[in-house]
C-alpha cells in the first residue's frame, strides 16, 4: 500500500491533527460536489464570493501553546492568547464582508428573492435561522478565554440569525484535553458549544511526549468525564496511527482505551512527514523513521475492524461515528456544500470558487486593522478538477459513486480484489479500497469514461 494514499486526499486528511480536516484550510482541498448542478442553479450572491446563505461556518483560531512535532500549520505560538484582539478581528472581518457587494442576508431562504438592500439587517431584527453548523478549529480554540469565546459565539449567533440559541446548530469546538475543566465546559456549554473534538492522539505518555503534546493520557479520560458531566455528550476523539516503531506504542490498546470512553465519534490520522517540522528534521538526521507501509495499512485496517465491531460506522475514510452522530460540518465539506470561513487561514467556498485568508495571524490582524480584505487568493475549479474531486469525494465517503461513473473495464477487477462493493447502484470502497484510493481514482479518468 503506498503511503501516497493520503496524497490524493485533501491535505487536511493527511495530517495527523484534528484541525485541518475540519478547517478545510488547505488550498488543495478539492471538494467535489454531488450537488454541484443544483448549486449552479442557485442565486449566488456574487461572482465566486459567498454562498447565498451561510449554512456552514468555520472560524479558525490560530493560537497554540507550543508546536507539535509533526505540525506545519501556520500557527501563532502564544503563552497568553490575545483573545479580545482576536475576536475583534474576526468580527471586523465579518463586518467587512457585510459591507461588500456580494453579501446577502445569511438568514434568508436560499430560494427567496434577494432583498433590495444587500446588507445584513440589524442584528436585532428577527431572522430565520440559516446556520446549520459552526466549527471552531485551529490551532487550539480551547485556549480562547471563556469571555472572548462567549462574545464571539454570541455575536455570530446574532449575525447568522440563530437566535435565541444555537440549539438547532451543530457547534463544534476543537479542544486539547488539558484545557477541559468543569469551569471551561460550563462556559463553553453556556456559549452554545454542543460538540467537542478532543485532540487525544494517543494514550501512551511516551508517544504524547514525542509528539510534543501538552497533555498526558490521564487527562484524556478526565476531559471526557468533565465534558459529559457538563452537558456536552457529543464528543469526538482524534487518534494518530503509524507512529515510529521505537515508541512501542500499542495501537490496539489505544483503540481499546478510546472506545472505553464511549465517544460518539473517532477520527483517525496517519502520521505523515511535513517539510520543516521537527519530525522532518529528526527523520533527516536518522533519529527516527516512519514505519513501513505494511504496518501503516495494518494499523488502519485494525482500527476499522475494531471500531466497526464496537458499533462505529465508518462514513468516511478516516471518520467513524456511533448512533448516526456524524460530523455534520465535515460532511458538508465532503458533499461539496458551500461554506464560509473566518479568521486567519480560513477557507470559503461558494459552490464553484474557493478562497482563503492570509494564514499568518500577524498578517491577518494587520490587514483587518487597516480595513483591507484578509483574503490571500482564490481558485475556481476547472470542469476536470470538479470531476476529479467528485470522484475522490464520492469514493472516500460511504456514499460511494454511482455505478455509471465506474468504468466496467475496472469494476470487475476491483470487485474481485475486494477493493469495492456494489450495492443498489452505488460503488463503495471497502477499507482495503480506501487504502488504495489514490491509485483507484485516477483510473476512472484514464478510461475517460467518468460521467460528466
Ligand atoms: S495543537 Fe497546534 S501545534 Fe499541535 S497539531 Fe494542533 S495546530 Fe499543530
Amino acid at each position: 500500500m503506498p503511503r501516497g494514499f493520503w496524497r490524493a486526499m485533501p491535505r487536511g486528511l493527511r495530517r495527523p491533527t484534528r484541525e485541518a480536516v475540519s478547517a478545510g484550510h488547505a488550498p488543495g482541498l478539492k471538494v467535489p460536489c454531488s450537488e454541484l448542478g443544483a448549486l449552479r442553479g442557485m442565486d449566488l450572491a456574487g461572482p465566486g464570493i459567498f454562498p447565498p446563505v451561510v449554512r456552514h461556518l468555520y472560524v479558525h483560531v490560530p493560537f497554540c501553546v507550543r508546536r507539535c512535532s509533526y505540525c506545519d500549520f501556520s500557527i501563532a505560538v502564544r503563552k497568553h492568547v490575545p483573545g479580545s484582539e482576536y475576536v475583534d478581528a474576526v468580527l471586523r472581518e465579518l463586518e467587512l464582508l457585510r459591507d461588500s457587494p456580494g453579501w446577502v442576508n445569511p438568514g434568508a431562504s436560499p430560494r427567496a428573492p434577494k432583498a433590495s438592500g444587500t446588507h445584513l439587517p440589524s442584528p436585532r431584527a428577527p431572522k430565520a435561522s440559516g446556520l446549520e453548523t459552526l466549527y471552531l478549529g485551529g490551532g487550539t480554540p480551547s485556549l480562547l478565554p471563556a469571555p472572548d469565546l462567549t462574545r464571539l459565539l454570541t455575536s455570530l449567533r446574532e449575525a447568522f440569525g440563530s437566535t435565541p440559541s444555537f440549539d438547532a446548530v451543530e457547534v463544534t469546538l476543537e479542544a486539547n484535553p488539558e484545557d477541559v475543566t468543569p469551569e471551561s465546559v460550563r462556559a463553553w456549554r453556556g456559549a452554545g458549544v454542543n460538540r467537542v473534538s478532543l485532540g487525544a492522539q494517543s494514550f501512551n505518555d511516551r508517544a504524547l511526549q514525542w509528539m510534543h503534546r501538552s497533555h498526558d493520557a490521564a487527562r484524556i479520560g478526565a476531559a471526557v468525564r468533565a465534558l459529559k458531566d457538563g452537558g456536552i455528550a457529543n464528543i469526538s476523539l482524534d487518534l494518530i496511527f503509524a507512529l515510529p516503531e521505537e515508541l512501542h506504542r500499542d495501537w490496539e490498546r489505544d483503540l481499546e482505551q478510546a472506545i472505553s470512553l464511549l465517544p460518539s465519534h473517532i477520527s483517525l490520522y496517519g502520521l505523515t512527514v511535513e517539510p520543516r517540522t521537527p519530525l522532518d528534521r529528526w527523520i533527516s538526521r536518522g533519529a527516527t523513521h516512519l514505519p513501513a507501509d505494511e504496518r501503516y495499512a495494518d494499523e488502519y485496517l485494525l482500527a476499522h475492524r475494531r471500531l466497526t465491531a464496537d458499533g462505529y460506522q465508518f462514513y468516511e475514510v478516516s471518520n467513524a461515528a456511533r448512533d448516526g452522530l456524524r460530523s455534520r460540518h465535515n460532511s458538508a465539506y465532503w458533499t461539496g456544500r458551500p461554506y464560509l470561513g473566518l479568521g486567519p487561514a480560513a477557507h470559503s467556498f461558494d459552490g464553484t470558487t474557493r478562497r482563503w485568508n492570509l494564514s499568518a495571524w500577524e498578517a491577518y490582524r494587520r490587514a483587518i486593522a487597516e480595513g483591507r480584505s484578509p483574503v490571500e487568493s482564490e481558485e475556481a475549479l476547472t470542469p476536470e478538477q470538479e470531476k476529479l474531486e467528485r470522484a475522490y469525494l464520492g469514493l472516500r465517503t460511504s456514499e460511494g459513486l454511482s455505478l455509471s461513473n465506474v468504468p466496467t473495464v475496472h469494476l470487475s477487477g476491483w470487485l474481485s480484489a475486494g477493493w469495492v462493493v456494489e450495492q443498489r447502484g452505488r460503488v463503495r470502497c471497502t477499507p482495503e479500497g480506501w487504502l488504495r484510493l489514490d491509485a483507484l481514482v485516477p483510473k476512472l479518468f484514464v478510461a475517460k469514461e467518468l460521467a460528466t
